[in-house]
């Protein structure tokens, strides 16, 4: 371990769209802040290819792409960006302490959590090539169901936000087939019925992935076993949605921070605060509802806002 303790104003964990726009907010602000980038350098945006939905880029940009351009509108104004990760923090006193990797201890008058969260994947073969080569596979609907207008669609899952993204589907897309694995959805009532009402969706119940058929670069279909007669059989898409659930990225907090059932971090309404005075979350890891860049941004200046006025509270 590093023996010096290094003394921050404000520390920025992640280096998603929530990071990097806390970071553009709190080097303007004369906070000095740091920001620890995690294993993956520009967060969720990285793994695609087009994103068409942010404001400010007409003809869409790469994910990679606007990600270097968010690192590098805050690092013009200061921000101390760096490679590394917090695997330990302790928030039970005055002083946020935050561990990088066991090696580094730094102690901080502000911490801003930005640390996303990940998409579950069914993790087959098939699905993990597609999903590599951005040839058909998605964890997102609202992200990316616009590419498969008037076409026929594969959803999985079955939970509430499985049959928002599938009704959402409906509306751009021929025909959307719903995969659920069990005999019953584990969406709320009225989410399945307004599924079960629209005219585009079939609903497979019992029935499971077993591969993604395609030509080797994009998605030519599904095969699927009906576990009620052990039969398989192929349904023709260009596009397979997963909607299985994310997993906040926020274990290394539970110690300290009030999360919900599923391990999303649950702020004061309206505004960024946690429970532990000082510490703010931005993004993703306090959002199971919107998950768009958009708002990770939009969450990101509120929680650079807040540090700034809890320090000039201190003073
Ligand atoms: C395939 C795909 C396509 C998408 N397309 C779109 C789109 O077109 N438009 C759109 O608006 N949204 C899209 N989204 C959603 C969007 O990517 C997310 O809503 C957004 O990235 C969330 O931003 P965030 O900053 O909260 O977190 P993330 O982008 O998830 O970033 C989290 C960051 O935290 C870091 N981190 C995690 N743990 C630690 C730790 N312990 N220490 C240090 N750092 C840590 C990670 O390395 C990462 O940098 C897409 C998502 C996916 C998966």
């Amino acid at each position: 371990m590093e023996s010096t303790i290094e003394k921050v104003k404000c520390l920025i964990i992640g280096s998603g769209p929530a990071g990097y726009t806390a970071a553009i907010y709190a080097s303007r602000a004369n906070m000095n802040p740091v920001l620890y980038q995690g294993s993956q350098p520009g967060g969720q945006l990285t793994t695609t290819n087009e994103v068409e939905n942010f404001p400010g880029n007409p003809e869409g940009i790469t994910g990679p792409q606007m990600m270097i351009q968010l690192m590098e509108q805050a690092q013009r104004f200061g921000t101390d960006v760096r490679d590394g990760w917090v695997n330990k923090v302790d928030f039970s006193g005055p002083v946020h302490k935050v561990w990088i990797q066991d090696n580094k201890e730094i102690h901080c008058e502000t911490v801003i959590i930005s640390t996303g969260a990940s998409a579950k994947y069914l993790n087959i073969p098939s699905e993990q090539h597609y999903l590599k080569m951005g040839g058909g596979v998605s964890a997102c609907a609202v992200c990316d169901g616009f590419f498969y207008r008037n076409q026929e669609v594969v959803i999985v899952g079955a939970g509430d936000s499985a049959c928002e993204e599938a009704h959402y589907l409906s509306k751009l897309c021929k025909k959307v087939t719903m995969l659920v694995r069990s005999e019953q959805f584990r969406a709320s009532k009225i989410m399945a019925e307004r599924v079960r009402k629209t005219e585009n969706i079939t609903i497979l119940l019992n029935t499971e992935t077993v591969e993604v058929l395609g030509d080797g670069q994009v998605v030519t279909g599904v095969k699927a076993l009906n576990k009620t007669n052990n039969e398989t059989f192929e349904i023709p898409a260009t596009g397979f949605f997963v909607a299985i659930g994310h997993t906040p990225n926020t274990a290394i907090f539970k110690d300290y921070l009030s999360l919900d059932e599923t391990g999303y971090i649950i702020p004061t309404p309206g505004t960024s605060k946690t429970n532990v005075a000082g510490v703010f979350v931005a993004g993703d890891a306090a959002d199971h509802v919107y998950r768009q860049a958009i708002t990770a941004a939009g969450t990101g200046c509120m929680a650079a806002l807040d540090a700034e006025r809890y320090l000039a509270s201190l003073e």
